[in-house]
């Protein structure tokens, strides 16, 4: 019989994911010998033997590969016979091109799960039992090639038993690099508020027994630290907001399984795969009446942001409760706080206790978020979980960096035909979060050993990431305008380089011609666009103080409907007399008033007129309350304007601003006035977009940009679309939000 030698090359998420034990059972079950090593760019094999059983072995990789695995390619080369009779695994091989991907942190397995509940396994409830498919990946990881001394794992020498699994290519911890047992590794730690350490109880009983008394209670997880709470307990929900200072955002919850997430919410199946997915991401869910938990976890809000439990010490903890608040720990604007001593200074006012361990975290990540919309899934946060897997490009470009927006900030960094995005980095006016945006660049750049030759960033000047990018990185720089970003980023995800339409609706983006945008429709491709139309400009008193004080909106557009403001309009009331005639003066001599198009101001102006909001304490939340209050089963919508100016299409709300304050007046329910203009909106965008169509021919069309995180709205307009032939694109890898801009500008950029 006439033997064969091949090499194999497998590029993708094969490192750390138990793929070189998977190879080398693999070889032994077909016979063959070679060997297997992990190297930069993935995972490297030489194998013989004869003909049938390699291509078996060669088949047998893609269809049996280990769960977390993702395979981008796999290159087969032929050498010469050497005649060997064993099948061997190698020790990392470092060499020049180095194209190795990080795999994302994953949830405990079931294998470990049933292990960490078995009282004769020696992990028998210890919190950082983990395998080759599951446990903590890119939050501990230091540097490539992905070995345990690379990782904050290196403070834990192994012990015999854990050597012995991490060495025995038969065991589920062959090399996983995490390994660890109660005798050698991490361990947990209860901390009281004043810094003494709780050492005579057991941490999770105690935290147990803190929890059912309605005590705030610091948990350290994958990225970073959480604050729990009893989700039944209302006044321990109302402390831990009275102490987290003002914050009306929704507080996520953790559930103990998915019948306890069915009991507070409505799952369908999409949403039940989302909750299950490798990903555990919080999903939205409609609250389900009765559901029994305290009425302030998301107030004004028709959902939970639920999670299923993703580490060990989550299960054990759940074990005692149906649903715990697990909200982020920091103060408003701050990033999550994921360093001991800095959790211990940042949340003492916040926490009773901390719950803390010695496995150092090196890369801060939040928890990801998604709904599911129009039939179709949805990241608002592309997050733990995700990050830093790969999204695929259209075509190989120079690697680049993009730098991102100033909200919801992410960075992205390219690599061949791969585009790989951060972490939710945060709002970059807060300093802290700024400091992070530096280290996250120049740990991917380490991490994706990519050494960028251009850098993107946002047409707004003013951006912390656009001085970044103007003034620290020493790239060349490209401006890539907002909106164009946004629509290049659904363009990529899609893989399609064709012109399409783009319907790119948000707060705010620096506009070309030097307004604020935010109510777009482009038509463009991941080289460049034009802008065949946008919502009327309208004066924006006070700047971004508008975006914060949505009753400046509602003011200029009352004033530009009726020329002055209906006298009988109570959404004034809470505004001193003389603010009010300051802000109309601004906007008379145009002080410190923009022009925007945003939609998202639309969406403010429309709030405050119906009394529902004046002030808001985070961005979005005026629409998103609007969302949640519309009553969905109108029929009817408000008029609108489309007029045409310079070969563009205006669409002006006027007449719908002057029939919404005057159904308001007449006592028109508010859930009815928010239906009817969600519906206005959709007939609007469908009208421009069947134009556009038979403008120029183009059958696709891109929605983008925050307001497509709306539901009401998306699942409104799509169905619209497609009736008139058109094909809809929306985001299904990075959100529609400016947390997904930077992959917009990073190929915008590489065209
Ligand atoms: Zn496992
Ligand atoms: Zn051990
Ligand atoms: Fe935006």
């Amino acid at each position: 019989m006439d033997y064969l030698r091949y090499k194999i090359i497998i590029e993708g998420i094969v490192q750390g994911v138990g793929f070189r034990p998977f190879i080398y059972q693999l070889a032994e079950r077909f016979g063959l010998s070679g060997s297997v090593c992990n190297d930069t760019r993935g995972v490297t094999i030489e194998v013989e033997g004869t003909a049938e059983p390699l291509q078996q072995f060669i088949a047998t990789i893609s269809d049996q590969k280990p769960p977390l695995a993702v395979i981008q390619s796999v290159d087969i080369q032929t050498l010469p016979v050497r005649g060997c009779d064993s099948f061997t695994i190698l020790h990392s091989a470092v060499d020049e091109s180095r194209r190795a991907q990080i795999a994302p942190d994953t949830f405990v397995c079931d294998a470990c799960l049933a292990e960490l509940f078995d009282p004769t396994d020696r992990r028998y409830r210890y919190p950082f039992i983990n395998c080759t498919n599951c446990g903590p990946r890119y939050t501990i990881v230091t540097g490539i090639p992905y070995d345990r001394p690379l990782t904050t794992m290196v403070d834990f020498p192994l012990c015999i038993n854990c050597q012995a699994e991490y060495d025995d290519p038969a065991s589920r911890r062959f090399h996983a690099q995490p390994n660890a047992c109660p005798a050698c590794g991490p361990r947990l730690q209860l901390v009281s508020a004043d810094g003494s350490t709780l050492d005579s109880v057991d941490p999770v009983a105690e935290t147990i027994r803190r929890l059912r008394e309605g005590q705030i209670v610091a948990i350290k997880g994958l990225g970073g630290y959480h604050l729990a709470v009893d989700a039944a307990n209302q006044e321990a929900v109302a402390e831990l907001r009275r102490r987290k200072q003002r914050d009306e955002k929704p507080f996520a919850l953790m559930a103990k399984n998915l019948e306890a997430v069915k009991e507070l919410a409505v799952v369908g199946s999409d949403e039940a795969r989302l909750l299950q997915g490798t990903e555990r991401p919080i999903v939205l869910l409609g609250k389900r009446s009765g559901h029994g938990l305290a009425g302030n976890i998301a107030p004004g809000n028709r959902c939970f942001g639920v999670m299923l439990p993703y580490t060990p010490l989550h299960h054990l903890l759940l074990q005692n409760f149906k649903s715990l608040v697990m909200t982020s720990a920091n103060l408003s604007d701050e990033p999550i706080a994921f360093e001991d001593d800095d959790a211990r200074q940042r949340l003492a006012e916040i926490a009773d206790a901390f719950l803390s361990h010695n496995r150092r975290i090196h890369t801060r990540v939040d928890d990801s978020i998604a709904r599911v919309m129009a039939g179709r899934p949805l990241l608002l946060r592309r997050s733990r979980g995700f990050v830093p897997r790969g999204v695929a490009l259209p075509g190989e470009s120079c690697p680049v960096l993009a730098v991102g927006a100033e909200l919801k900030n992410t960075i992205c960094l390219t690599r061949g035909d791969r585009a790989f995005l951060s972490q939710h980095v945060g709002d970059l006016k807060n300093l802290e979060v700024y400091e992070s945006f530096r280290n996250t660049i120049s740990h991917m750049r380490r991490l994706l050993e990519v050494e960028p030759q251009r850098v993107a960033h946002d047409l707004h000047p003013d951006y912390y990431s656009t001085r970044y990018a103007l003034e620290e990185s020493g790239l060349p720089a490209i401006a890539v305008q907002h909106h164009h970003a946004h629509l290049a980023s659904c363009l990529a995800e899609h893989g399609i380089r064709e012109p399409a339409i783009g319907v790119i609706f948000d707060g705010i983006g620096y506009g070309a011609d030097d307004h604020i945008w935010g109510g777009e429709f482009l038509v463009g491709d991941l080289k460049e666009f034009q802008r065949y139309g946008h919502l009327r400009y309208q004066p924006m008193p006070g700047g971004d103080l508008a975006t914060r004080e949505p009753w400046r909106m509602a003011l200029s557009y009352l004033q530009s409907a009726f020329g002055e403001v209906p006298g009988d309009l109570k959404c004034f009331e809470g505004i001193a007399e003389n603010e009010l005639r300051l802000v109309c003066q601004a906007m008379i001599k145009r002080i410190n008033t923009p022009l925007t198009s945003s939609c998202g101001r639309l969406f403010d102006a429309v709030a405050s007129i119906i009394g529902l909001r004046q002030v808001v304490s985070f961005e979005g939340q005026a629409a998103m309350e609007l969302e949640m209050l519309a009553d969905p089963g109108q029929s009817s919508a408000y008029p609108y304007r489309l007029l045409y100016q310079g070969g563009q299409v205006i669409c002006d709300p006027s007449q719908m601003i002057e029939s919404i304050a005057k159904d308001h007046l007449s006592g028109v329910v508010g859930s009815r006035i928010a239906g009817r203009f969600h519906l206005s909106l959709a007939m609007m965008i469908e009208e421009v977009c069947a134009q556009l169509q038979q403008q120029t021919g183009l059958k696709q069309v891109v929605l983008s940009g925050g307001v497509f995180q709306n539901g009401l709205l998306t699942e409104m307009v799509v169905p619209r679309l497609e009736k008139t032939g058109l094909t809809v694109l929306t985001h299904t890898l990075v959100p529609p939000n400016d947390g997904g801009l930077a992959l917009g500008q990073a190929v915008v950029a590489a065209a």
